[in-house]
């Protein structure tokens, strides 16, 4: 659904009207989450309101250089009641985390957010899955609050559509995304040197890692489906954890013949975070809602309960069935 005006008046009113304000995004954080929250935040700041920024996984290492990531909380503060509570880049509460879901120091709820799967289930709802990144949303709502905001905003926004387009690789980076980043540049933004914080300072051990994930790599017979997985004990043995999977999906979707890729996370035993990315049609959103989770078109995830072979066994079956062309099942079950 696209940008809605009515939306959109209600929510920068709100803005205005409130003193306090929590911002919060979804759990284990990116780069449109941070970015997004950061812009909000430094913008309500400057015009004088009370602002708590609130995560309960640390800003991933590759984030921390964003101007005012040092003021995300990892707990949300006790006895404190917020005019309003702003989720963002959040698709549905649960994805918030536990103890935000139950969080009630709040008079109202609004989200800011751009995933095909959200059901706009706050009071006020800035929801518009056409736009590439949330950033891409803030950037309206910070324009409109204060139009003359400071470079370290246009840093945070420009690295949000930066990182929810994949560097602009994606069909999400439409003219849109392209001419905000395009004014974030003619304020001041160096692409240069936010790509080397995002893209161009990994750890040595995240090569580690990334040397043992692409041994896991599976093909699925038809070769249009493949996948990588990560487990605890690769974690252990080179020193890394679930921040440093960023984009290894990308390994086995940049196959040539792949449809649907995705990578298995071990976040305990027999329990699996799933990330999917696709590439043309493939609605990995719908795929990804039938295991109870969400997301994009092309990027989305759950968490599936299993070994990573059920777990892999189940996937390459479900894609085999999403990619089959219409009629194939029909024609399969009456033996033809
Ligand atoms: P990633 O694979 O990078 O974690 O996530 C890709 C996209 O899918 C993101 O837009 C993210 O919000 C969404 N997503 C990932 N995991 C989940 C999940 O468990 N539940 C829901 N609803 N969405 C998810
Ligand atoms: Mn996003």
């Amino acid at each position: 659904m696209p940008l809605c005006q009515e939306q959109f008046a209600a929510l920068v009113a709100a803005c205005r009207q409130a003193d306090s304000f929590l911002l919060a995004t979804h759990v284990n954080p990116d780069g449109d989450a941070v970015g997004s929250c950061l812009a909000l935040a430094a913008t309500l700041e400057k015009l004088g309101k009370r602002v708590v920024v609130y995560d309960q996984d640390p800003v991933p290492y590759m984030f921390r250089f964003l101007p005012g990531a040092e003021i995300f909380r990892d707990r949300l503060p006790e006895g404190e009641t917020f005019d309003l509570l702003i989720l963002l880049d959040c698709s549905d509460p649960a994805r918030s985390g536990a103890d935000l879901e139950q969080f009630t120091g709040y008079r109202r709820l609004a989200c800011i957010d751009h995933h095909l799967t959200n059901e706009h289930f706050a009071e006020l709802n800035l929801v518009d899955s056409q736009a590439s990144a949330t950033a891409e949303l803030v950037y309206e709502v910070v324009a409109d609050l204060d139009p003359d905001f400071d470079l370290g905003v246009a840093i945070n926004i420009y690295t949000g559509i930066l990182t929810d387009t994949g560097s602009f690789h994606y069909a999400n980076a439409g003219p849109r995304a392209f001419a905000i980043a395009g004014k974030m540049v003619e304020m001041g933004v160096d692409p240069w040197q936010v790509a080397q914080h995002v893209y161009e300072s990994e750890p040595v051990s995240r090569l580690q890692l990334l040397g043992l994930v692409l041994q896991t790599l599976r093909i699925a017979p038809d070769g249009k489906a493949a996948c990588v997985v990560v487990t605890r004990e690769m974690y252990a043995r080179t020193g890394t954890s679930a921040e440093h999977t960023d984009r290894l999906v990308n390994y086995p979707r940049s196959i040539a013949g792949v449809e649907v890729a995705f990578l298995l996370r071990e976040v305990e035993e027999k329990y699996f975070k799933l990330s999917f990315r696709s590439r043309g049609n493939v609605n990995v959103a719908a795929l990804a809602r039938e295991f109870g989770g969400g997301g994009h078109k092309n990027a989305a995830g759950c968490h599936l309960r299993g070994t990573s072979e059920e777990i892999i066994a189940l996937v390459f079956r479900k894609v085999e069935q999403l990619l089959a062309p219409p009629g194939a099942a029909t024609a399969a079950a009456a033996g033809l």
